[in-house]
């Protein structure tokens, strides 16, 4: 395995990779084969606590920082696992953290932190109005200790292996408000009680084996002490949560563009072909050294991110381009990884195409890559705005 020098967190490292080894490379593919969830896996990381990493001590957490939070999910990937299936456990938690009551923190933390509760899922998305999230359609409207909700999303992710999850709705019409941003709020949902009174879930069946749905909201009712903060401010509190998520999957997409370099490194060494390794030709050396050298700067990007976070410091652009590096260095070290292992590399057994389906997904959630380069021109470089 390629080394990294110096580490500062190799003592997590080893520990998170100790727990991985319990569930080798069969383990994941037969949780793929079945689209099954990795329920034994999530559990163990659960019970070790890796999952309550950011939580602070107070409500039960390992109160750890982003930096040490990137580490486990890096691990997972790296080890072959794909921290898809229990990422949001980490970081949905931050917008009760910073956004919640006293009381709401002190209700919910502590059971997500045992992992008693999963917060899993997060509703944003909308299959009218996709990335253009201002103008999301589902509406919360209040009636006394009450709100009403009513609309649809979609691709809402891991919602069958949630207890709660965070909705963003409109509670102020867009025609209503003088900034489009205003006028939305967050919700805790309970899915258990409101599947199926007023919550309908439509699995979605997808490239990738990622439990994510269509839900139908038909006069869902949540109670008022479920609100989130202010009303009106709940674009606002899932923006602040943008930068550790972006943080933590380009953690993954690294982790993800090792295993794939690790892998063809040590397959093209063992594969004679001419009578010699295949990794001796130059044509196939060139893009593994190509895509490691990536996969490291991406890196640097990914650690500065975590450094200013973890300082409270503003971190927007560094967040964003570490998941942009990140996310195209593990594409690039994907391809190379299934084109050097010929006709095997889309062989099952291999993993290495199953690897390739699920780091895919980053160019596009939980942001396309698009509207990374969007944010940089705007807000880094202060070009004009273009939506
Ligand atoms: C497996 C999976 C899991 C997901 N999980 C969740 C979840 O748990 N919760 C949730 O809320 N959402 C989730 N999503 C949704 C995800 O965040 C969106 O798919 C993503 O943000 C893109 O939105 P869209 O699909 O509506 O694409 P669209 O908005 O229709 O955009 C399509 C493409 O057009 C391009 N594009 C769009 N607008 C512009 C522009 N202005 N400039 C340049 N290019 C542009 C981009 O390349 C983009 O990829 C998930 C998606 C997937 C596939």
């Amino acid at each position: 395995m390629i080394k990294q020098t110096p580490d500062p967190y190799q003592d997590l490292r080893d520990a998170v990779r100790a727990l991985c080894a319990e569930f080798p490379d069969e383990y994941h593919r037969r949780v793929d084969a079945d689209k099954a969830y990795p329920e034994a896996f999530v559990d163990a990381l659960t019970k070790a606590s890796w999952l309550a990493a950011m939580i602070p001590a107070e409500y039960g957490g390992s109160g750890l920082g982003l930096a040490e939070a990137s580490v486990v999910m890096e691990e997972i990937n790296r080890s072959g696992g794909n921290s898809g299936a229990c990422h949001g456990q980490m970081y949905n938690m931050g917008t009760l953290l910073r956004h919640g009551s006293e009381a709401q923190k002190r209700f919910y933390l502590p059971k997500i932190a045992s992992g008693e509760w999963r917060l899993q899922s997060m509703g944003v998305t909308e299959p009218g109005t996709g990335t253009d999230t201002t103008k999301i359609r589902t509406t919360a409207v209040r009636r006394g200790d009450r709100w009403v909700v009513n609309g649809q999303k979609v691709w809402i992710s891991r919602v069958q292996h949630s207890d709660w999850m965070i909705l963003l709705a409109r509670t102020t019409p867009l025609a209503e408000v003088t900034k489009k941003s205003e006028g939305m709020s967050i919700f805790m949902v309970d899915l258990r009680e409101a599947v199926g009174r007023g919550l309908t879930v439509r699995p979605i069946p997808n490239m990738v084996n990622h439990e994510t749905n269509e839900l139908f909201f038909e006069n869902l009712e949540i109670p008022h002490e479920n609100l989130i903060g202010e009303e009106g401010r709940g674009f606002k509190y899932i923006l602040d949560g943008l930068n550790a998520e972006r943080t933590l999957i380009a953690a993954e997409c690294i982790g993800d563009g090792y295993w794939f370099i690790d892998r063809v490194t040590k397959y093209v060494g063992e594969r004679i072909v001419f009578g010699r390794p295949i990794g001796q030709n130059q044509g196939v050396q060139f893009p593994i050294a190509e895509s490691y050298i990536e996969v490291e700067a991406a890196n640097l990007m990914r650690w500065q991110a975590c450094t200013l976070f973890d300082r409270h410091e503003p971190c927007g652009a560094q967040a964003n381009m570490a998941k942009y590096l990140a996310a195209k260095a593990s594409w690039e070290a994907a391809n190379a990884c299934i084109q050097f292992h010929g006709g095997f590399g889309f062989a099952h057994e291999y993993d290495v195409e199953r690897k390739f389906r699920e780091t895919r997904l980053y160019q596009v959630a939980p942001i396309s890559t698009n509207l990374i380069l969007s944010y940089v021109a705007e807000h880094v470089l202060g070009l004009p705005r273009s939506f």
